[in-house]
C-alpha cells in the first residue's frame, strides 16, 4: 500500500470511495488530471505520497492557520486524547473555548458547538425561523453554507466548480422558502426586501465571500443591508464559518463593522478537527433546547480533542502581532501577483483581507460570481496545473479562496512569486494564437 503513487491511489479510491474523494473539489474535476494524495503536512508545508513538497495555500479550505502540526496544537490534542477521546458530557473545556469566542466576537453572547458548517448554520436558520415566525431566507448567489437542502441552491464552493444549479434530491418544497439576489448589489436587495421583506425570517450572508472566488463587499451594499433588516426586523446571519478568525480575530463583522443577530463559525475554530458553532444575541439562543423548544443536539458535539485543538490555535492566534503578520504576507503575494500579470500582459485581478486571498484572470474586480462565471477558466486550469508543477499548492477551482498560515514566512512568499513567474510566462505562450 505504502509504495502507491497518487494516481494508482486515486484509481483505487475510485473503486471504494465515491469519485474516490470525500469532498468533491477534491476531485480535480475541474482543473482536470490526479490529485496528489497527502502524506503529511508541516508548518507552511504539505507533501504528497510521491515524495513532491509544496508550499500550502488551502490549509485545509482554511482550518489550519498557525501552520499544520505547530507543536502547541499537537501537544493539546496528544494530552487530552490520553485523557480520553469523547465523553457525551459537559467539559470544562468547551466551556473556555466559547468564552474566548465570545470575547472576540461580541455578537455571539451564547453559542452551540456541533461538528461542521454545514449542521451550523442549518440550525442557525431554525432558530431564526423559530424566532421570527416566518419561514422564507434570504441568501446571495455564489454564497457557500453547506449542504443542507434549503442552503442548497444557487450554491458556491464545489456546488458550483461542479457546474450545478444546485443538487439533485433536494425536494422543490425545501428550497421554495429560500429567495437567492446577487450579491454586492443593493437595487436588488431593495426590491427583494420590497416583496418579501414583510415575511422574511432572515438573511444569511458571507459578509467576505470564500466560496465563488474571494470577494469583499462594496460599502453601499452593506450599508443598504443594515438599512432594509432594521426596517423590515429580518435576522442577520453571518455565516463566518470561513471568515472568522481568519480575516481577523473579530471575523468580518469586525473589520466591517456589522453587528449581525446570529453568527456561524467553524474551520479556524477548531485548528484542524471537525467543527462548528453557532451562536448570537442570549436572547435568540435561549430558544435552544433544553432551555427552549427549537431541537438541535449532537453525539460529538463540544468533542473535548477539537476544542482542545480549538483553544491551542485561538492562543496562538491572540499572540501580538499575528493578524498583522498574515495581512503583511497575504498583500505582498497579492501585489506580487499582479505586478507579475503586467510584466507578461495577463489580465489579473487580486484582493485579501488577513489571511486569507483569491485572485482572477480578470480585467474587472469581481463583484460578485457573475463577473467570475464570464470569465475563460482554462487560463486559470493551466495555471493550477503549472504552479502545483512548480510546488505551489493551490485550491483546484477558481471558485475558492486561498490561504496562508502563520508559518508562511516572507521566504514562502518570494519563492511562490518566483514560480508564479514562471507559470505566466508559459501561460502567455500557452495563450498565443
Ligand atoms: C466551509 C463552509 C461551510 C460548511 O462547513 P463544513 O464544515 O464544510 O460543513 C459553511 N459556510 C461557509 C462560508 C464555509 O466556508
Amino acid at each position: 500500500m505504502t509504495s502507491l503513487s497518487s494516481s494508482e491511489a486515486f484509481s483505487l479510491a475510485k473503486k471504494y470511495l465515491v469519485g474516490g474523494v470525500n469532498s468533491p473539489v477534491r476531485a480535480y474535476s475541474f482543473v482536470g488530471g490526479t490529485p496528489p494524495f497527502i502524506a503529511k503536512a508541516k508548518g507552511a508545508y504539505i507533501y504528497d505520497i510521491d515524495a513532491h513538497k509544496y508550499i500550502d495555500y488551502v490549509n485545509s479550505w482554511g482550518a489550519c492557520i498557525v501552520g499544520h502540526s505547530h507543536p502547541e496544537v499537537v501537544k493539546a490534542v496528544s494530552e487530552q486524547a490520553s485523557q480520553g477521546l469523547s465523553y457525551g458530557a459537559p467539559t470544562l473545556l468547551e466551556v473556555k473555548l466559547a468564552q474566548k469566542i465570545a470575547q472576540e466576537v461580541p455578537s455571539m453572547e451564547q453559542m452551540r458547538f456541533v461538528c461542521s458548517g454545514t449542521e451550523a448554520t442549518m440550525s442557525a436558520i431554525r432558530v431564526a425561523r423559530a424566532y421570527t415566525g416566518h419561514h422564507h431566507i434570504l441568501k446571495f448567489h455564489g454564497h457557500y453554507h453547506g449542504h443542507s437542502d434549503a442552503l442548497l441552491t444557487a450554491s458556491g464552493s464545489g456546488v458550483i466548480t461542479q457546474g450545478l444549479p444546485g443538487s439533485a434530491g433536494v425536494p422543490p418544497a425545501s428550497v421554495a422558502s429560500t429567495l437567492v439576489i446577487p450579491f454586492n448589489c443593493p437595487a436588488s436587495l431593495e426590491k427583494v426586501f420590497a416583496e418579501h421583506g414583510k415575511h422574511l425570517a432572515c438573511v444569511i450572508c458571507e459578509l467576505v465571500v470564500g466560496n465563488s472566488g474571494f470577494i469583499l463587499p462594496q460599502q453601499d451594499f452593506l450599508d443598504t443591508l443594515k438599512n432594509l433588516v432594521k426596517r423590515y426586523k429580518v435576522l442577520v446571519i453571518a455565516d463566518e464559518v470561513m471568515s472568522g478568525f481568519r480575516v481577523g480575530m473579530g471575523g468580518a463583522q469586525k473589520e466591517y463593522d456589522i453587528q449581525p443577530d446570529m453568527t456561524v463559525l467553524g474551520k479556524v475554530i477548531g485548528g484542524g478537527l471537525p467543527i462548528g458553532a453557532y451562536g448570537g444575541r442570549a436572547q435568540i439562543m435561549s430558544l435552544v433546547a433544553p432551555q427552549g423548544d427549537v431541537y438541535q443536539a449532537g453525539t460529538l458535539a463540544g468533542n473535548p480533542l477539537a476544542m482542545a485543538s480549538g483553544l491551542a490555535t485561538m492562543n496562538i492566534l491572540s499572540q501580538e502581532g499575528a493578524f498583522e503578520q498574515l495581512h503583511t504576507r497575504t498583500t505582498q503575494l497579492c501585489k506580487g501577483l499582479l505586478e507579475c500579470a503586467q510584466r507578461h500582459g495577463i489580465d489579473l485581478v487580486s484582493a485579501n483581507l488577513g489571511g486569507m486571498f483569491g485572485f482572477a484572470f480578470s480585467a474587472k474586480t469581481i463583484k460578485n460570481i457573475s463577473t467570475l462565471n464570464a470569465l475563460d477558466h482554462n487560463i486559470f486550469k493551466t495555471f493550477f496545473h503549472c504552479m502545483l508543477r512548480l510546488g505551489i499548492y493551490l485550491p483546484p477551482s477558481p471558485y475558492e479562496a486561498c490561504f496562508i498560515s502563520l508559518a508562511h514566512s516572507q521566504e514562502d512568499v518570494e519563492h511562490t512569486l518566483a514560480q508564479a513567474d514562471k507559470a505566466m510566462a508559459e501561460l502567455k505562450d500557452s495563450l498565443k494564437p
